[in-house]
């Protein structure tokens, strides 16, 4: 069950701290054992709004103490809880509070706005309870909106949590979908706590009760990576940024409480990053972040340990895998190879822990060899990967043997290290080869003068797509298209660099932060090349 998570931390850990930047401003600071005091009583409130097991009950909130108390209550009474991606477009909301019924939503101060445009298209929500009290509550239109802290304020700190079936449904998130609807995940308490234990072993993200840990990914994005899952089951300190996801406001948190630990995407860490390097800022108390969501470039990994003594763990995962896949920290082999191969070894997505399974299948059908070389499809199998979609017996990925298809292509080598070379939709089909458009991006990235980078194929009359590359320059300077193509040429064949270079001031982002490829597709999708060097 998740909530012996919750009682072996308070249990065991009763003083190790939660920290929260408040959606009201102030630092809130309270720890494990009176989590589960509020837990409870947060559970205590759902039972008298008449929750019963299995109800979906939604969260529109950032990472908070509140939210992480709505963690356990909902769940450890055997309801679902849906944590709503704020960030999604409002039909899609829509479409998601609908399609999972939800009951009641939970919702920070500054999505108020957002639920009164839509409540009238919320037929099944019953209730709606704001996460502040009363001194902060709103004037609102929305029906019976409640104030959490009123709520929970006389109900009992003690809950009885049921033991029931471990397969029982405990969580819902549902993927952006950059086509048709999203798709909802559900996890259950089995998955949930084999998940965090796999993902917090030595060989994986190594989590103890010395860390202090910062989960920067929201909650509403894979459960924030299982950090409030992982943080109880190991005793850390939890440090929970709220709704302040700037880079001063985020160093701030860092260095103020020390933490040690830190997961989010590549997008957060360059602007975090960049105003480090501008304010000549220092991160010392942080000893490793997990990086995923999308591929961490080497220079990236490069600056945090050479300039902050930061290990980077590249993972790889999806919302279907809770999220961890792979994640690559050392073997000894590795650990043994010359720095230079070392540092590339570990800038791919990673090896496998014990309880998951991915295999690799080629062009022809065949499995790939671990040549890190030839790509293929990367299938995915273990507790803790999705075995279908929330109602939607239409989609049924899993293959006869219970595989689900990753929709991702990799290479594996003999080392065990699998790499990402692109989403299968990404590839660039150039003259018959493929282009991994992940590969140069990570490369232009290195480049002092390029910000962000994003690869697209573009059709091209002779050759069927070619690469047209994106750049998002830094404040300092614009580098030319020949710069970067003088500076791709060392590491790429001529019919593998881009068709042509663009500079844009920004580039669309989805709503978990990574470069949304089909807006970019749309964008150019009558942009015609001139050149001509494709494969010869
Ligand atoms: P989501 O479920 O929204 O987090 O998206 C999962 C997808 O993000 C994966 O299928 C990959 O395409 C991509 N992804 C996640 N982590 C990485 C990574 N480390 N490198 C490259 N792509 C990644």
């Amino acid at each position: 069950m998740i909530s012996s998570l919750l009682d072996y931390a308070a249990s065991y850990h009763g003083k190790r701290e939660i920290i929260t930047r408040t959606v009201e401003g102030p630092i809130h600071r309270y720890t494990y054992a009176d989590a589960r005091a509020r837990a409870a009583q947060a559970a205590n409130t759902l039972v008298k709004l008449e929750v019963s097991p299995g109800d979906r009950i939604a969260t529109l909130a950032w990472n908070t103490h509140r939210h992480f108390e709505l963690f356990y209550a909902v769940s450890g009474l055997g309801a679902v809880l849906h944590t709503i991606n704020p960030r999604l477009f409002e039909e899609q909301i829509r479409y998601i509070v609908n399609h999972a019924e939800d009951r009641v939503i939970f919702l920070d101060l500054n999505f108020v706005e957002l639920a009164e445009k839509l409540v009238d298209r919320f037929p099944t929500v019953e209730h709606y309870v704001i996460l502040t009290d009363r001194s902060h509550m709103p004037e609102t239109s929305l029906p019976n909106a409640l104030c959490y802290e009123d709520l929970i304020a006389d109900e009992s700190t003690t809950f009885k949590w049921p033991e029931f079936d471990e397969n029982t449904a405990s969580s819902l998130c549902y993927t952006s979908g950059t086509t048709g609807n999203p798709k909802g995940v559900l996890y259950s308490h089995r998955s949930t706590v084999i998940h965090a234990l796999g993902a917090a072993q030595k060989g994986a993200l190594d989590l103890g009760c010395a860390d202090t840990i910062l989960p920067i990914a929201p909650m509403y994005h894979a459960n924030a990576w299982a950090m409030p899952y992982i943080a109880p089951m190991v005793g850390a300190k939890l440090v929970l940024p709220g709704p302040k996801m700037d880079a001063p406001s985020i160093l701030e948190l860092i260095n103020s409480e020390q933490v040690t630990f830190a997961c989010a995407v590549p997008t957060v860490w360059t602007m975090v990053l960049e105003h480090l390097q501008a304010t000549g800022g220092r991160i010392d108390s942080l000893k490793r972040t997990t990086i995923g969501g999308s591929a961490v470039p080497q220079s990236m990994m490069d600056i945090f340990r050479e300039e902050y003594g930061v290990t980077v763990l590249h993972l790889w995962g999806m919302t279907e895998t809770s999220p961890m896949g792979t994640v690559a920290t050392q073997t000894p082999d590795v650990a043994a190879l010359p720095q230079k191969e070392k540092h590339n070894q570990l800038a791919k997505q990673g090896r496998v822990q014990y309880g998951i399974n991915i295999k690799i299948i080629d062009k022809s059908g065949a499995l790939a060899p671990r040549d890190g070389e030839t790509s293929g499809d990367l299938w995915i199998k273990g507790p803790w990967a999705a075995r279908c979609y929330y109602k939607r017996e239409d989609v049924a990925p899993l293959d006869a043997d219970g595989w689900f298809p990753t929709g991702d292509v990799a290479t594996w080598d003999a080392y065990g290290y699998m790499k990402i070379t692109d989403r299968t939709k990404d590839v660039i089909k150039s003259g018959g080869e493929w282009i991994s458009s992940i590969e140069l991006e990570n490369a232009a990235a290195g480049h002092p003068q390029v910000r962000q980078a994003a690869v697209i194929g573009i059709y091209h009359p002779k050759w069927e797509e070619r690469p047209l590359m994106l750049i998002v320059p830094t404040k300092a300077a614009a580098p030319t298209k020949q710069e970067i193509l003088d500076f791709l040429s060392a590491k790429f064949a001529k019919w593998q660099l881009p068709e042509d270079v663009l500079f844009l001031d920004e580039l669309p982002l989805t709503a978990t932060g990574k470069i949304m490829k089909t807006a970019l597709r749309e964008m150019y999708k009558d942009f015609s090349f001139s050149g001509d060097s494709g494969p010869s």
